[in-house]
């Protein structure tokens, strides 16, 4: 399969180049050039696949045979290779868990994935891969433990000082081996317009082998399609049908994969893009006009977001049409008192413990969802890595996960580096192979 550039549909590329470029040429984001219906035969056999099966099946298309298939089955057996239960939370609303990954947060099945479809496309280069990354909490830590160890992969997270939480901070900043970790002194958009940067310096790309792993890179985003599936097949044995799924969203890279699970067939009645008070995309499906801000800083940081990098894909699904964004898209945004109460009030009605994130999804559900609907938001991350804001609310501990435990043991091992592009530039030309 090809790939083609949002800003240029007769641009295309392979999967090897999409992958390791991460963007293409014209600063345009790849997209597949065709989106595969899945058979009959997959929705028969989907109530019994594990992740691992369901990955296979739904990723062949694009990734086969770059990768032989014998291969990629080991692959998605690989990376997929923790639980993602949907479990009740109140009378029509589910969660599915997305945090027993090894980082406790969503990203961890698509970094996973990521890093070993890179690993497949070192082996012929003669230079390391450097793989740089802004993360505004979450990312950093996925794709650095993802990554973590990879021959021939060498990981720079840059992220905005005093902006992350420690706990996000110890995971990406304590593991040494083949990922540094850049403090810069300014926002998450700084970090992503440094790291976009680097990759349009012609300087560096002629040096350097440079790649993202942002949710701009397909293998990243793609991947995440699995856990729309394996969601509704969960649904489905429960009996439940007219499904809603809403999606917590920042640079729209999760709503993206839902979307494309969408057009593969995936029989869900709509998505809710929910927000926190940066509100441009739920602006955007009011009024039809996308006007990107500065991002504004939330308890649900990690989807601070200011200027949605995947919000171009969304658009290209649905051929840029506002009209055919809204049948199938509702914006919700949730402000920063509401996240509060919704973490109190579910754990008291309830007694589950929401995350900031996860507490936008299920408020969007609760004001949004109709009698007869079933529906699931994604829960992105721990409730154990917000515990500054958590347990202020719930007013007990909440319990740490052992591999939480064992990084906020770790020592904090940075370099300090200004906004400015020059002296990252710098940075990389004396640091990376
Ligand atoms: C990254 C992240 C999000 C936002 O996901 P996008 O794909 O960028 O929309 C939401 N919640 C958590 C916890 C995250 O880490």
């Amino acid at each position: 399969m090809q790939f083609y550039s949002t800003n240029n549909a007769s641009h295309k590329s392979d999967l090897k180049s999409a992958v390791i470029n991460g963007m293409a040429p014209d600063k345009g984001l790849y997209m597949p050039e065709e989106i595969s219906v899945l058979p009959e035969s997959f929705w028969q056999e989907l109530p019994d696949m594990d992740l691992g099966e369901i990955g296979y099946h739904v990723l062949k298309p694009y990734f086969c045979p770059t990768i032989p298939e014998e291969e990629f089955k080991k692959l998605t057996k690989d990376a997929f290779n923790f639980p993602i239960p949907l479990e009740k939370v109140s009378e029509n609303i589910s969660t599915l868990e997305l945090f027993h990954g090894p980082t406790l947060a969503f990203k961890d099945i698509g970094a996973r994935f990521l890093a070993r479809v890179m690993a497949q496309f070192t082996h012929d280069l003669d230079q390391n891969i450097n793989v740089l990354v802004a993360t505004s909490g979450d990312t950093g830590s996925a794709v650095a433990n993802g990554f973590l160890g990879v021959e021939g992969v060498d990981v720079y997270v840059l992220y905005p000082k005093g902006l992350v939480s420690d706990v996000q901070e110890k995971q990406f900043t304590t593991l040494g081996q083949n990922v540094t970790a850049i403090e810069i002194d300014g926002t998450f958009d700084d970090c992503q317009r440094l790291v976009k940067s680097a990759f349009m310096d012609d300087e560096l790309q002629k040096k350097l082998v440079l790649t993202s792993a942002n949710s701009i890179n397909l293998a990243r985003f793609l991947p995440q399609m699995v856990y729309y599936f394996y969601a509704y097949a969960q649904a489905i044995k429960q009996g439940k049908t007219d499904i809603v799924v809403s999606v917590p969203s920042g640079n729209f890279g999760n709503l993206t994969a839902g979307l494309i699970a969408y057009r593969m067939g995936l029989p869900v009645k709509h998505f809710i893009a929910a927000t926190n008070i940066n509100d441009i995309v739920p602006k955007y499906l009011d009024s039809g006009i996308y006007s990107p801000a500065k991002s504004i800083s939330t308890p649900a940081n990690a989807m601070d977001v200011g200027d949605p990098s995947n919000f171009v894909r969304v658009q290209e699904l649905f051929n840029k049409s506002w009209d055919g964004i809204k049948k199938t898209i509702t914006g919700f945004v949730c402000k920063n008192e509401e996240i509060f109460e919704m973490i109190d009030k579910v754990f008291k009605e309830e007694g589950y413990i929401l995350d900031p994130h996860g507490a936008i999804g299920y408020k969007s559900l609760n004001e949004l969802l109709k009698d007869d609907e079933f529906g699931i938001f994604l829960a992105t991350a721990h409730p154990a890595k917000f515990p500054e804001t958590v347990e202020e609310i719930i007013k007990q501990k909440v319990e740490q996960p052992d591999r939480l435990k064992a990084f906020l043991a770790g020592t904090k091992n940075v370099e300090e580096l200004s906004e400015e592009f020059e002296a990252f530039k710098k940075y990389l030309l004396k640091t990376c192979k």
